[in-house]
């Protein structure tokens, strides 16, 4: 940590921050400048709070040198992590599509989705059977019935499954559905106790970017799954809240690129709910991968008119397999395979 003193800063006041790093057990590094002092915290600083210095008589202000992360951090791990789900790898040169529709509905329906998708190049199925919906009065998920639904579909087809987990009460319930990979919705991101659950297990999880989340607020929730041993992470960026009403949320492209630079971790995204619209999810799809994205998650449904959930932007058969279409040569220029 770095305490800045204010120019007329007494000499009692610079000897009382000083005695108050030694007690937390850290040294201080005093450089003495024409208008001002400034003091270095020497150490590990987690332990430290910028507030017990910034009150203080004679300080200015208090900075962090490090990170509030660690573990997922680049800079604890330099080389890429890989997340293995069912023989199929997350963040290597492959790329990887997760496709499905947005809630499970029907047997029929779920059949169709893990067919269409599968034919079309996905490698993973999606279906939500707890869904997070604004509104209490709409559709809210089959709930149990629903997993079971996503993965008679998705055996049939050979599919690891990926579904919502919103609450930490149906963990047992996923882990007996087999349910493959755990995802960690918009409106969940910040749920702590939530988090700390899917850190105990070993199942790869992917974390979805809250509305409003800043990428170190959503790097400091990835950092609360990691710190209970599960490092199986898989970020997904699904667009933020911007002023603009034309659509849904703003894909975050910038995040891609920032991400990388400040985890090892692989990085996907789902341009579905960013978009909220259909035709709009091939253009932020392409972008996506062409600034590093890992993998995509594409909403997908056999029959978007009849959805019982986002059936605006969900893409039905044949524009799924014209945008995997239309993806493969882009991996291809950009180093990297698609099924
Ligand atoms: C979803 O994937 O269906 C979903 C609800 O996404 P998000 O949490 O990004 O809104
Ligand atoms: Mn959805």
């Amino acid at each position: 940590m770095i305490i800045v003193m204010s120019p007329g800063a007494t000499a009692q006041s610079i000897d009382d921050v000083v005695s108050k790093i030694r007690a937390a057990g850290l040294a201080e590094h005093v450089s003495r400048g024409t208008e001002r002092t400034i003091i270095g915290a020497v150490g590990d600083e987690r332990c430290l709070q910028e507030s017990m210095f910034g009150l203080m008589p004679g300080v200015e202000r208090a900075l962090r040198v490090l990170k509030d992360y660690r573990i997922v951090s680049r800079e604890v791990q330099p080389a890429d992590t890989v997340v293995h789900v069912r023989g199929l790898a997350i963040g290597g040169r492959a790329l990887q599509v997760i496709a499905g529709p947005c809630s499970v509905e029907t047997p029929a329906q779920m059949a169709q989705a893990a067919s269409l998708v599968r034919a079309g190049g996905a490698t993973l199925l999606r279906g939500g059977a707890f869904k997070p919906r604004s509104s209490p009065y709409s559709f809210q998920g089959l709930g149990v019935t629903g997993l079971d639904y996503l993965q008679q579909a998705a055996r049939e087809q050979g599919l690891p499954v990926v579904s919502e987990l919103m609450d930490v009460r149906m963990l047992d319930t996923f882990l007996e559905y087999d349910v493959d990979v755990i995802e960690i919705g918009a409106r969940n991101m910040q749920n702590t106790d939530l988090l700390k659950e899917v850190g105990r297990i070993n199942k790869p999880v992917i974390l979805k970017r809250a509305q409003c989340a800043t990428v170190n607020d959503w790097l400091m929730a990835a950092e609360y799954i990691a710190i209970g041993g599960n490092h199986n992470i898989v970020f997904c960026e699904r667009g933020v809240r911007s002023f603009d009403p034309a659509v849904r949320n703003t894909l975050d492209i910038t995040a891609i690129p920032l991400l990388k630079r400040e985890t090892h971790l692989p990085v996907i995204v789902d341009p579905s709910h960013a978009a909220g619209k259909s035709w709009l999810v091939p253009a932020l799809a392409c972008a996506a991968l062409a600034a590093g994205a890992d993998g995509l998650l594409l909403e997908v449904h056999p029959a978007p008119a009849e959805a019982w959930c986002d059936g605006e932007q969900a893409l039905d058969g044949a524009a799924f397999a014209l945008l995997m279409a239309q993806l493969r040569p882009l991996a291809q220029v950009l180093g990297r395979t698609l099924a």
